[in-house]
């Protein structure tokens, strides 16, 4: 297995789309394990209720369990929730269960509302004796208090866009809500990334999306893209990230090119972050 070059400092990543079945969490999880893979430490953190990002990592996240839903309401922290991925030895995962769906409600009073998991991240990554090489979060679709929570606790966002005809439709809106997470709670925050996800190549379509989103956000779209694939669809039914699945079929093969491109570009992009910081 190759070896892909490591940040110089942990890079915190969202990843996020309001539109639901684009390939969030089949990103999140693939990019992850393709990361760990390469002897990366890892750290998902899956903020959506659904809990997909958990069970395509092998993670319980029954009602009940330990999750980011304790974590969140602060009773209990990162260290004590984290569980380890049975097929990377350096992927951890903050699993979710159906309860964080009662958290936005039962949240929405609290005056530190947005920074709930920044505060929580901060505390672990500081006093953990481990370093995290990665956090990559993944996003619920729609725009709450779970999604803002992960656009502050970070500094870059990953969109994946699916290679179909209404792709670029609601992306502005959503870079718009970007912007006003960062002018008002996150100004480190930057769209580092955009992958296109269910990628076709035969298809002119798949070929003029592609171009389109390129052309639009040239310096963020990476040069892979990710096929769609049987394999990539039903390796979470057992469990498992498509890289542990299958790991010399395609979508394994996509995702780890993928994946290398992210780990080449950290440099570049911890310089943005950084410049960013300096202009205020
Ligand atoms: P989101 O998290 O944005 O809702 P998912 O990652 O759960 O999207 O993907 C939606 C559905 O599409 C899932 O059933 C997933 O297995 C499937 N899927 C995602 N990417 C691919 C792909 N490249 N090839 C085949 N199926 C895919
Ligand atoms: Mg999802």
């Amino acid at each position: 297995e190759t070896t892909f070059p490591k940040p110089s400092r942990t890079r915190l990543i969202a990843v996020a789309n309001q539109k639901g079945g684009v390939g969030k969490t089949t990103t999140a999880v693939n990019v992850s394990a393709a990361l760990a893979q390469s002897g990366a430490n890892v750290l998902v953190i899956d903020m959506d209720p659904q809990g997909n990002a958990s069970t395509a990592l092998g993670i319980p996240h029954a009602s009940g369990e330990p999750s980011v839903y304790d974590v969140l309401e602060g009773r209990l922290g990162i260290q004590e929730v984290k569980r380890q991925c049975p097929d990377f030895p350096s992927l951890e995962v903050v699993p979710a269960s159906i309860d964080l769906s009662g958290a936005e409600l039962e949240i929405a009073d609290m005056p530190n509302r947005n920074n709930l998991l920044k505060v929580a991240l901060n505390n672990y990554l500081a006093s953990s004796d481990k370093h995290y090489d990665y956090v990559i979060i993944d996003c619920p679709p729609s725009l709450g208090l779970l999604v803002i929570n992960a656009m502050c606790a970070v500094t870059e966002m990953m969109i994946p866009i699916q290679a179909e005809y209404y792709a670029l439709e609601g992306l502005g809106q959503l870079i718009n809500t970007i912007g006003l997470i960062q002018q008002n709670f996150n100004s480190d925050l930057i769209v580092s990334t955009m992958l296109v996800t269910m990628f076709d190549k035969r298809t002119l379509l798949s070929r003029e999306v592609y171009e389109e989103v390129k052309n639009h956000y040239p310096n963020i779209v990476l040069d892979a893209t990710i096929p769609r694939t049987v394999k990539i669809s039903e390796a979470p039914s057992f469990g498992r990230s498509v890289i542990a699945y299958d790991p010399h079929g395609m979508g394994a093969v996509s995702y780890a090119e993928a994946a290398l491109e992210i780990a080449q570009r950290s440099e570049a992009i911890l310089h943005i972050i950084d410049d960013r910081k300096h202009e205020g």
